[in-house]
């Protein structure tokens, strides 16, 4: 492999990563290169709870989560790959009049930029997710349009119709180093060899400051973990993710009526070191507190077992917006910090993304707001209340 080369490498095969992958030979017919360290979707894109909305505070991530549904809803005819979604959509549920107004605004907000936002009586939110109990809140913001896509078959979609046009992929492969030549990217260096590229992804996930590192890009990033539990089925369960911003939990019903639940009180914040940071961390405190807190929301919870649970590290900017776009080293784009919503994001980003890297320029969304140097400038966006 050691006289190998492609005009585009990319760093990590999460959703971004692939994604990428297929719109550079869809869109553009390059024909890239992927390099894996693990197994495709192994790093934060196996552990996401699959959520998808248009819900958010800022307009730029709306319009990035409309698109992402719209790509969803046709994923089948675009990519040719079978893809596993549903729009059963998000509530969040709110108990005090403060929170109340806020999520009315919102709606407001919402419904101008195009986004199905209603507000529900405590009554018929419980109606919307059967167990919830109507007692225990005051109201609710509905988004029928959100939904759920399973991130395994999105990225080994997105992988196998990547490679059907064209494109390599190496797993189980880390990009050791990133050669730069007169400031421009000239080649990656493999655990399988030199590979001679014009330009570099760096779609790294948690890992994506170790790859900036190799050229001396330095990217604000700060890494946290995030647990999430599964029970035993609940009879009747179903409807739409829930998410309680003042209590700080959401829980989803799968097929089966098995609940995903999550207690975001209990992120670990400042994790060091992604590679560690997962070990042994869903444990019975864990299950024992969460619980505690959702059965006030869900009474029958008290009832279940928990089959299961696993931790993630979630990558965050200071703005709660993810980092796209060139760098000050020719050849060296980036996609990273993406929070909780790469997976969703990741139809719409692969597409800007591969622009950027076969053209130099995307007019897919005003990519320049995401770009590394806003951090420098003045005419920042805002940070995403919703991140
Ligand atoms: C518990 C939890 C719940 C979440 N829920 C949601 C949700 O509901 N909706 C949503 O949209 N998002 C959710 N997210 C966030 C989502 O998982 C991430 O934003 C998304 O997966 C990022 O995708 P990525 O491709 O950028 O990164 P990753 O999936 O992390 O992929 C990066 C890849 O790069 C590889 N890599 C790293 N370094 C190298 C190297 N040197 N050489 C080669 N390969 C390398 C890694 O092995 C990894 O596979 C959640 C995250 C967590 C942890």
């Amino acid at each position: 492999m050691s006289d190998a080369s492609a005009p585009v490498a990319i760093v990590g095969g999460g959703a971004v990563g692939t994604s990428t992958l297929f719109h550079l030979a869809e869109q553009h017919d390059v024909a890239g290169v992927l390099f894996e360290k693990g197994q495709l979707g192994s790093g934060s894109t196996s552990k996401a709870a699959g959520g998808v909305r248009n819900t958010y505070t800022t307009p730029l991530n709306v319009e990035i989560g409309n698109r992402a549904i719209d790509y969803f809803q046709t994923f089948e005819e675009r990519v040719g790959e079978p893809l596993d979604f549903r729009q059963n959509g998000y509530m969040y549920l709110y108990h005090t009049d403060e929170w109340a107004a806020r999520w009315r605004d919102l709606a407001v907000d919402l419904r101008e930029q195009g986004v199905t936002a209603e507000i529900r009586s405590a009554a018929d939110a419980a109606e919307t997710f059967p167990g919830l109990d109507a007692a225990a809140i005051q109201g609710a913001l509905y988004g029928p349009d959100c939904g759920h896509v399973d991130p395994h078959s999105l990225t080994q979609g997105f992988a196998s119709a990547a490679v059907d046009r064209g494109a390599t992929i190496h797993t189980k492969t880390a990009v050791t180093d990133v050669v730069v030549e007169d400031g421009a990217v000239v080649a990656v260096e493999t655990e399988a060899g030199r590979y001679a590229v014009g330009a570099v992804l760096d779609a790294a996930g948690p890992w994506a400051a170790r790859v900036g590192a190799m050229v001396g890009v330095g990217l604000p990033l700060s890494f946290f973990l995030r647990r999430i539990m599964v029970t035993s089925p609940m009879e009747g369960a179903s409807g739409p993710l829930v998410i309680d911003p003042e209590w700080e939990c959401y829980v989803e019903a799968e097929r089966n009526g098995s609940l995903l639940v999550c207690d975001t009180a209990q992120d670990v914040h400042d994790v060091a070191d992604p590679d560690t940071a997962t070990e042994g961390s869903v444990g019975y405190d864990y299950y024992l507190r969460t619980t505690e807190k959702v059965e006030r929301l869900l009474p029958g919870l008290a009832d279940l077992d928990v089959v299961n649970g696993w931790g993630g590290v979630q990558s965050h900017t200071p703005d709660g917006h993810a980092i796209l776009g060139p760098t000050d080293v020719e050849g060296f784009h980036v996609a990273c910090g993406f929070s909780g919503h790469g997976v969703q994001q990741s139809p719409v980003v692969g597409a800007a993304m591969a622009d950027l890297l076969a053209t130099g320029s995307t007019d897919r969304f005003d990519v320049d707001q995401l770009a590394l140097d806003r951090f420098e400038r003045t005419d920042r966006i805002d940070p995403e209340g919703m991140a």
